[in-house]
């Protein structure tokens, strides 16, 4: 054996020592030292040029923690300006060229993803040779390298995105990211943060999932969930002058004209006094005002003198790290203008952007959210049952939501400043391709419902729900067309933030020799939102929803099952409404009631007159004017012609004696007779 077996011994040499340099370990180095040494930040960032975390030295635990023995789990919930794509730069830079191996990104949306690439990883690797001389060549024979993967020598890097679940199976990878979790929602194929984590799963020691995300809304957020579970790092940073080591909090920044202590009563803030560029630091401890320059050198600092992150927490599981970043610990954020940013956003309504972004705390909605429990003991304490419309009550509308087996509908009193008294709720059981279930809707919507006064009241309008998922929609066509009149209109959810509540119909023809429908859009978004706001007004008044006492907790835990929340989406807010439970029925029937009532469009103080015209003892019009009384033997005032412009298209037949009518029996019960005023002679 010698060497001239080889014709060109001194390329073997050259290859098996290009070889050898993969084979040997790579030299034990923190990623930041790693960092420091091969990235430089590509020119059109903030800061180009070779990385130096003695800038922004938060930066170096929030990277070096991917090494950290025994950590498989990383949450950061960060604000602004704090250099968090420049970590996930640093940590995917360091397992392609220094450490190689597998690593799945993800973005919320398929945009996100290219946004990334395009402006954050293409032009790292484009500006790093180090990075550059790794990654495969484009359709090379080392490995493939498009828009969805880059390999590299040792692994690849894959591109995945929750909008598209698909995109983050098929592969497994030890490394997963993923960035903006909070705008990661479920969708009907599954989880998306759980399925990326079982890409993971499998590999053991070697397996790190990061997640980063600018958190949301209490109680929804996955950051606030991840960063709880974790060991909750801070930076502490120590006073200059008492040396005392805090973490930094917004309500310890002062300016001249803050009269708030925190968010809970920033309204305080709202007015014209404001000197922002007065914003200092004070010390927790002493009291101690810190400038910008004094703020930053002392964050410059903290880990000389021996400060810096610390866990503030026992994790969950062991192996789970989490920090939490606002952006007042930015050196590169001056004081004024985090305060003038969160005056701007306080006046135009936007408190959540501020607490979201720069203090990177969750936002607690206050009033898109109602409370089941409150709900459900207003309505314990109610003074009326269902059935029956309290004396504030002036005109009824409905409500009606179509689902493949059943309809649900509400029947809502409307007064002053749209006070609201839920009349009744009621479920019919039968497939909307048949006609049995619109039969008794037809019975319920022709009935009348017993004033607090004595007198009986009609349904003023009706929204019916055509744009069930059960695919019925011709069904409720069928039955809708020519009701018009009656003001039972058609309606379907659609439309965006900012529309009306209800919008002009659209002329839908239905079936070849059908009349038209007048299919009334409802902006399901902004109706909600008033729903929403209105169940949280707490004192009876303008807007206040009551409940009869014999309404139950299920109904509330439907009515309450959504919640508005706020996503990130390229770093502009995205506000969604987002189902909590799985039934929600009642919140949309709630909905189709308030258009009903926004498409009649009454004035409350004709109703009120004529309600009170209806039942004045000097008008006995009893019985004549309609068939629609439930019994013959009822002594029941008629059927009070709340709005009489609306044309009676036909006598409303009595309810057939049938199984049907106990039902409808239970809702025109009996009117009571009252001692004394004017309502006793019914
Ligand atoms: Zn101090």
């Amino acid at each position: 054996m010698t060497a001239h077996a080889f014709t060109n011994p001194a390329a073997v040499l050259s290859a098996l020592r290009r070889a050898a340099a993969h084979l040997v370990p790579p030299p034990d180095m923190l990623p930041s030292v790693w960092a420091e040494q091969n990235i430089r930040i590509p020119v059109g960032n903030a800061i180009p040029g070779p990385i130096n975390f003695d800038n922004a030295p938060y930066q170096r635990g929030m990277i070096d923690v991917v090494k950290e023995p025994g950590i498989h789990q990383v949450d950061y919930m960060t604000g602004a300006q704090l250099g968090k794509t420049t970590c996930q730069q640093c940590i995917v830079g360091f397992f392609i060229a220094h450490e190689p191996c597998s690593q799945i990104f993800a973005q919320p949306s398929q945009g996100d993803m290219q946004t990334f690439i395009e402006t954050k990883l293409q032009p790292m690797i484009d500006a790093n040779p180090s990075i550059a001389r790794k990654m495969a060549k484009a359709r090379g024979r080392e490995g493939v390298n498009n828009s969805r993967i880059k390999s590299y020598i040792g692994g690849w890097l894959m591109m995945s995105w929750a909008g598209s679940p698909k995109t983050a199976r098929g592969r497994s990878a030890p490394k997963t990211h993923a960035d903006e979790v909070d705008g990661m929602v479920a969708t009907a194929e599954g989880d998306f943060v759980n399925l990326l984590d079982q890409r993971a799963a499998s590999f053991g020691d070697q397996r790190l999932q990061t997640r980063s995300s600018t958190p949301t809304i209490k109680g929804v957020s996955r950051i606030e969930a991840g960063f709880l579970a974790g060991d909750q790092r801070r930076y502490f940073v120590p006073c200059p002058d008492c040396g005392h080591e805090q973490f930094l909090k917004w309500e310890q920044i002062h300016w001249n004209g803050r009269k708030s202590t925190g968010f809970e009563d920033a309204d305080l803030d709202l007015h014209d006094e404001h000197e922002p560029e007065t914003a200092v630091y004070a010390c927790e401890e002493c009291g101690s005002c810190w400038d910008d320059g004094t703020r930053i050198a002392a964050i410059r600092g903290a880990e000389a003198a021996g400060a810096g992150w610390r866990a503030t927490a026992k994790p969950k599981t062991a192996d789970h790290a989490s920090f939490h970043a606002p952006e007042f610990l930015s050196t590169f954020r001056r004081l004024r203008d985090i305060v003038t940013s969160y005056l701007n956003k306080l006046r135009i309504g936007d408190l959540q952007s501020f607490v979201n972004v720069s203090a990177a705390e969750t936002f607690e909605e206050r009033g898109e959210q109602a409370d089941p429990d409150s709900l459900l003991a207003r309505a314990q304490a109610s003074t009326y049952t269902s059935g029956t419309v309290p004396a504030g009550g002036l005109v009824l509308t409905a409500g009606v939501d179509m689902q493949p087996d059943r309809l649900e509908v509400e029947v809502v009193a409307w007064g002053e400043g749209e006070q609201s008294w839920q009349v009744d709720y009621q479920v019919l059981w039968g497939d909307p391709d048949a006609p049995d279930v619109w039969e008794e809707l037809e019975e319920l919507l022709s009935g009348t419902w017993e004033h607090e006064s004595g007198a009986r009241m009609p349904l003023l309008a009706t929204c019916v729900d055509t744009g069930g998922t059960g695919g019925n929609t011709q069904s409720a066509y069928d039955w809708l067309r020519g009701k018009t009149g009656r003001r039972i209109f058609a309606v379907k959810g659609s439309g965006k933030w900012g529309d009306p509540i209800v919008r002009a119909p659209l002329r839908k023809q239905s079936g070849k020799t059908a009349r038209k429908v007048d299919l009334f859009l409802v902006c399901a978004d902004e109706a909600k939102l008033t729903v929403m706001r209105r169940l949280a007004v707490q004192k009876p008044g303008p807007g206040y929803c009551n409940f009869p006492r014999d309404r139950e907790g299920e109904y509330f835990q439907q009515l309450t099952a959504e919640k508005l929340v706020t996503r990130y989406v390229k770093g502009f807010p995205v506000r969604e409404w987002h189902k909590m439970r799985p039934r929600n029925e009642a919140l949309d029937c709630r909905q189709y009631a308030l258009a009903a009532l926004k498409i009649a469009n009454p004035s409350m103080r004709r109703a009120a007159q004529r309600l009170g015209d209806a039942v004045r003892p000097s008008e006995p019009a009893v019985a004549q004017t309609g068939g629609d009384a439930p019994s013959p033997e009822s002594t029941k005032p008629a059927p009070v012609p709340v709005l009489p412009q609306i044309p009676q298209e036909e006598p409303q037949p009595a309810p057939a004696q049938g199984g049907r009518v106990v039902k409808t029996r239970r809702v025109l019960r009996s009117p009571k007779v009252k001692g004394g005023g004017w309502a006793t002679r019914y």
